[in-house]
């Protein structure tokens, strides 16, 4: 078992170093953010994330996981390093490396001895050549610095047991010995590994993300075509997803992708093809239909409507995706700020997400999707939570002034609405009401 240190403790930080943990290597989790780390110390999780918070207590407990905000104390001694900072999307749409920047600035003080460095911070082609470039010239005589890709590809919501239960393990090195590391790292969760240079690995991650861009945006323009033809998206969905060579995943039609990867992978991308004079035509597209698809429940609401000015909106949902406390770049955001924009009062319900919905949006929130519907003139369903899912339907007519409701995830079979007393407009699919 080794020593490892975990140097960002986000979404990606904080689970691979819990799951390492469990695995029975000894980890210490470095943040900059002292609130987190007193937080995590204490067992709490700073992120919602299902089952992570008891394997966090579990493991802190049984002495194999440790958080501190001194890179000196964690780092030295170490076996392995993993970096998992943040890398945002810049204005022009590249990828912000400032913060692995300052992270392998931060690493390569600290080191005395050999040690591998596994990045799993998503950073363009040849960003971990340099990275190795930077320790060989700045760590010197003290240890001898190898740089392994390993992309991560967990989905936040199911992020512990994505790690446990994943397709597969990248791992991109140019050394064999660190990439067998690696691999022994991992070796109990019996997955699939494949092994390759530097520069596919971390190809593969920018591939997958844009790939599974490229579904939902090529599902959504076919839901719009529905609508307009007749047909019902779902059926249609479900007939392509039998085709092994297809695949039912990732084509669900909706108000399009969010998150904290895809908007900014699919923008990195098509700056890392620019990079190389490829202008990346079908990637492009992918990313004007999914702008377009984020407002479509306000356009249509607008044209069901007249004007939304002076309308209370209810929007049932904030989170990018259901359990997650993820706001970043979710649909909510933008559809919020365009209701504004329209003279509509806004009130918001989310199980989850509405602590981090106050940091950024300026309208009502309520304690309940019941108090969100309240007098509501129109009802916008943005994330497809459970709750939401299983709500009766009569308690929109119950609540609402006029019982329109625009669904953005199609939570509900046709069949249902229809017994119901509501206006119904979902995606892909016939208006019913
Ligand atoms: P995050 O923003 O949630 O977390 C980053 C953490 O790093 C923060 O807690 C921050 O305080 C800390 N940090 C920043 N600089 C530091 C430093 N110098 N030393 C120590 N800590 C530092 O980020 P995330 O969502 O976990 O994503 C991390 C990377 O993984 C990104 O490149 C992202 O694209 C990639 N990724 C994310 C997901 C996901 O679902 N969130 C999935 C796959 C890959």
């Amino acid at each position: 078992m080794k020593n490892i240190a975990v140097v960002g403790t986000g979404y990606v930080g904080l689970v691979t170093g819990v799951c390492l943990a469990d695995l029975g290597h000894h980890v210490i989790c470095i943040d900059v953010d002292e609130e987190k780390v007193s937080q995590m110390r204490k067992g709490h999780s700073p992120i919602y994330e299902p089952q992570l918070e008891d394997l966090m207590k579990k493991n802190i407990e049984e002495g194999r996981l440790t958080f501190t905000t001194n890179h000196a104390w964690g780092i030295r001694n170490m076996d392995v390093i993993f970096l998992a900072v943040g890398t945002p999307q810049q204005q022009d749409g590249s990828a912000d490396l400032s913060y692995v920047q300052r992270a392998v600035n931060d690493i390569a003080q600290h080191i005395n001895r050999d040690v591998v460095v596994v990045n799993k911070s998503t950073v363009p082609v040849g960003t971990n050549e340099s990275i190795q470039q930077y320790f060989n010239q700045h760590v010197g005589e003290l240890g001898q610095v190898d740089v392994v890709s390993n992309p991560e590809f967990l989905r936040e919501g199911s992020a512990v047991y994505d790690m446990f239960h994943g397709d597969r393990i990248i791992i991109g090195a140019d050394n064999e010995d660190a990439a067998l590391l690696v691999e022994e790292l991992y070796r109990r969760l019996k997955l699939p590994v494949v092994k390759t240079d530097i520069r596919s690995a971390e190809m593969i991650k920018y591939a997958s993300n844009a790939f599974l861009a490229t579904k939902i945006s090529f599902i959504n323009e076919i839901s719009s075509i529905c609508e307009k033809v007749g047909a019902n998206i779902e059926d249609v969905a479900y007939g392509m997803g039998k085709d092994r060579r297809i695949g039912t995943q990732f084509l669900q039609a909706g108000i399009g992708y969010g998150g904290s990867c895809f908007p900014k992978d699919t923008n990195a991308l098509v700056q890392i093809a620019g990079n190389v004079e490829h202008k990346f035509d079908l990637l492009e597209s992918v990313i004007h239909v999914n702008n377009r698809q984020q407002l479509l429940l306000v356009k249509k609401a607008k044209e069901r409507l007249g004007s939304l000015h002076g309308k209370r909106v209810a929007m049932l949902g904030l989170a990018f995706k259901p359990n997650t406390d993820d706001i970043r770049e979710a649909a909510s955001v933008v559809v919020a700020n365009e209701l504004i924009q329209e003279g509509a009062y806004v009130t918001a319900y989310d199980p989850i997400a509405m602590t981090n919905a106050a940091k950024v949006l300026n309208i009502e929130f309520a304690n309940s999707v019941v108090e969100a519907l309240q007098e509501a003139d129109v009802a916008l369903i943005i994330t497809e939570w459970d709750e939401f899912k299983q709500l009766p339907l009569n308690t929109y007519s119950e609540h609402m002034r006029v019982p329109i409701v625009f669904d953005g995830r199609n939570c509900y079979t046709l069949e249902a609405v229809q017994e119901a007393y509501l206006e119904y407009h979902s995606i892909g699919r016939p208006v019913v009401g």
